[in-house]
């Protein structure tokens, strides 16, 4: 492992790296039984959605340009759809504030003003939020993003998602990943970004943002149509990777988990992502990346409550 040509490129000259926040997104309590192997049946853990700001110095001066890599859980419920509601009544407690305005504000940012792109590791409803905070900002979203929100998902009918979560006028999508399920239900080339999927390291599906090397979406299909993670450069060989829902317990990273089986409304088997094997081949994936990349690379889950209890001085307007 870890041969020369796998590992992450070294900085370029003037390279630049990014500054990298966590954000409250709300906390959310998941029986463990439906995510992890041989968990207690009983056992519910209150997790956080943890959402991110990542701050790019802007070429030529100015405030930098700030992405907030989702949007956690909304904190004005009854903004769900009615479709989502016996869920929620399934994941409770559920903590709303702060969120992710209540977090950028208390850095004194204005969500309004101040974030140039929101980008969704996925549409499920503890990382959509309330998209209206951002009225100005460009949504970038996973391929097939568009279509999920309209017209559901395995495990995740339409009839969960609220009308229109989306600002369909401010959004683009992502090109689909190449080897990506789902490419049918990219949108049309219009509102397709110009990016193109390149190897980094060993992740084989890599869009360069900024294209300065400083940003990159990784394909990470599985969980959700759509779902992306993202992996930022921090300093000469310092990297963060946020896998979003690639799992939802940082020990299936780890090896020490699998993910739970459990059978549904019908009795058929099913697990928390709409395409098991092939979120379990991002599962692979990532593994193999961090594993291959060693203290460099830092990788954080939305949901690792280990995570947000050890790091609280690393949320905004702390960093990474
Ligand atoms: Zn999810």
């Amino acid at each position: 492992m870890g041969s020369k040509g796998e590992t992450l490129p070294p900085p370029g000259s003037n390279q630049t790296y990014v500054k990298v926040s966590a954000l409250n997104g709300g906390w959310v309590t998941l029986p463990e039984r439906l995510f992890i192997t041989n968990a207690d049946p009983e056992a519910l853990k209150t997790v956080p959605s943890m959402c991110f700001l990542i701050q790019r110095p802007r070429p030529g001066g100015g405030p930098p340009e700030r992405i907030v890599f989702d949007l956690g859980i909304k904190r004005d419920m009854s903004q769900y759809a009615a479709g989502m509601q016996d869920h929620l009544s399934k994941r409770q407690p559920i903590t709303n504030l702060p969120d992710t305005k209540a977090s950028l504000e208390e850095g004194g940012l204005d969500p309004a003003k101040d974030v140039d792109y929101v980008i969704l590791s996925h549409t499920h409803w503890d990382h959509i939020g309330m998209p209206a905070d951002y009225p100005n900002s460009k949504f970038v979203l996973g391929s097939g993003t568009l279509h999920t929100v309209k017209h559901g998902a395995p495990h995740y009918p339409p009839e969960m998602f609220e009308k229109d979560p989306l600002p369909l006028d401010r959004s683009t999508e992502f090109p689909p990943g190449p080897d990506s399920p789902g490419k049918d239900l990219a949108c049309a080339t219009s509102q397709q970004t110009s990016h193109q999927w390149k190897p980094i390291s060993t992740l084989k599906h890599a869009i360069d943002f900024f294209g300065d090397g400083s940003v990159y979406i990784i394909d990470a299909p599985g969980h959700l149509q759509g779902h992306v993670n993202l992996l930022a450069r921090l300093g000469p060989e310092k990297w963060v990777y946020l896998g979003g829902d690639c799992c939802h317990d940082s020990r299936i990273i780890t090896g020490e988990k699998e993910i739970a089986m459990y059978p549904d409304a019908h009795g058929e088997m099913r697990s928390v992502h709409s395409n098991l094997p092939v979120a379990r081949t991002t599962i692979a994936m990532i593994q193999d990346f961090v594993k291959t990349n060693g203290d460099n690379v830092e990788w954080i889950i939305a949901h690792d409550k280990g995570w947000a209890d050890n790091n609280q001085e690393r949320f905004f307007p702390g960093k990474l």
